[in-house]
């Protein structure tokens, strides 16, 4: 089993890769929706956020991801924090999941593969870029937010300068031809195989 890491800013088409790599038989474990399901179920974890965030921090049992968004957005001090506290428990649930697998590749996908220091348990590090009008066309229509929104995201995130240094691969997605074609030779690069694939 190789653990594949794979990162990207917002809107480059992380997901869309996912999705390729699942179809030749990779199993995905998606880092943010593991986050959520954590500081929504542990019991300590939750204890931590809202002695952190206060007691707003959950409505109803539930995370208030708006409410958390706000102030790690301005605060980039508690976003470190909140990270330490959940990168621990993120990192456990992975082990477990991987436990028991039998698939070649697996791949960990997170937006903050670098920050999060979960670049270190890969076997390999793929980086997908795109251009920046594409990516804020993209995620605009995705997500149906303002162009503004998007660029104050991404100015929280790092740029692809550092995560191209860090990775063995790097996907350019600006067609899907092509970012198909770089997904099949990338994953017989991993897995030592060579098949006969159909570019549709
Ligand atoms: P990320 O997961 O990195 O935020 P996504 O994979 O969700 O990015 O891609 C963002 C949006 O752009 C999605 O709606 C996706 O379907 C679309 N998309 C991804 N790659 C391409 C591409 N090469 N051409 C056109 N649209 C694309």
């Amino acid at each position: 089993m190789k653990i594949v890491g794979l990162t990207g800013g917002i809107g480059s088409g992380k997901s869309t890769v996912l999705e390729l790599f699942q179809k030749l038989g990779a199993i995905v474990f998606i880092a943010d929706i593991e986050a959520k399901k954590i500081m929504n179920n542990n019991v300590e974890l939750i204890e931590q956020i809202i002695e952190l965030f206060g007691e707003q921090s959950y409505i109803n049992n539930e995370l208030n991801r708006n409410y958390i968004a706000s102030i790690v957005f301005k605060n980039k001090e508690k976003l470190a924090t909140l990270n330490k506290l959940v990168h621990p428990k993120l990192r456990k649930q992975f082990e477990e999941f991987t436990k028991n697998i039998e698939e070649e590749i697996v791949i960990y996908e997170a937006a903050i593969l670098f920050e999060s220091g979960s670049d270190q348990i890969c076997d390999y590090i793929i980086t997908v870029t795109a251009n920046l009008e594409d990516r804020i066309k993209r995620t605009m229509k995705r997500d149906g937010v303002s162009r503004k929104q998007i660029l104050d995201r991404m100015n929280n995130q790092s740029n692809d300068t550092i995560k191209i240094k860090g990775s063995n691969f790097v996907i350019v997605n600006n067609n899907l031809k092509d970012t198909k074609l770089q997904v099949f030779t990338i994953h017989d690069l991993i897995t030592n195989s060579s098949k006969n694939y159909k570019i549709s």
